[in-house]
């Protein structure tokens, strides 16, 4: 199959023709379309093979169709949780690369920085974080950053995620954000723990398999 026939937008087309990528993977094939189709999503599909763009494509495409004026504060739309540092820079890259033209606003915060550095970014409003748990939840406490507009989140190597010890701080981040907001879980094995997670907080989960 191609890109277009799973719904992904010119714009989107042209930016990952540049990057040299000829079709979809397999994952992406499965994928795209469960994420564009509004439903929550739980992808098994280890790195390598091209999980990223699985969920970044369709979720940038759907933020890229509401239009936000340059100066206006904008609210947190995406949260796109990751376990490491060095993931996060991954993703904002990825972002970076797939979302040019879309005027997307992202701002990754991680630990191991000044947090009020962080909190002064916030200021302007970002249509997308991308985080890891701990430095997430330390804004939240602080009331840096709100949850309140998430309309898409997802926890990327959430195998890792729910075994860091903050399965209850995960529960919270979710808690903070509305009910309605799509999530969408990827993670490189399937596990007790995530199962259980998802009953509890995914609704209605379309499961894809790599
Ligand atoms: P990931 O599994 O997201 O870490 O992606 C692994 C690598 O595959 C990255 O270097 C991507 O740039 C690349 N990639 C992702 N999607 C495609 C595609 N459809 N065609 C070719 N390469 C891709």
């Amino acid at each position: 199959t191609t890109f277009a026939k799973l719904g992904i937008n010119t714009t989107l087309q042209s930016n990952i023709k540049r990057l040299g990528y000829k079709k979809p993977t397999y994952i992406q094939e499965k994928s795209i379309g469960a994420v564009l189709s509004g439903t929550d999503t739980y992808a098994i599909a280890p790195t390598g093979t091209g999980k990223t763009a699985a969920y970044l494509l369709p979720i940038l495409q759907e933020l890229s169709q509401t239009d936000h004026s340059e100066d206006q504060v904008r609210p947190i739309r995406a949260l796109f949780l990751v376990p490491t540092r060095e993931l996060a820079q991954q993703v904002e890259e990825s972002i970076g690369q797939y979302g040019k033209g879309l005027k997307l606003r992202t701002i990754s915060i991680f630990g191991g920085v000044r947090i009020q550095s962080q909190v002064n970014r916030f200021k302007r409003g970002t249509d997308i974080i991308v985080a890891t748990p701990k430095r997430l939840i330390d804004l939240m406490k602080i009331k840096a950053i709100s949850l309140n507009d998430i309309q898409f989140f997802v926890m990327d190597e959430a195998d890792r995620l729910v075994s860091m010890g903050i399965y209850h701080e995960l529960k919270n981040i979710l808690a903070a954000m509305p009910k309605k907001a799509q999530k969408v879980l990827f993670s490189a094995t399937d596990s007790k723990t995530l199962n259980k997670f998802n009953q509890e907080h995914l609704n209605r989960v379309k499961i894809v398999k790599g």
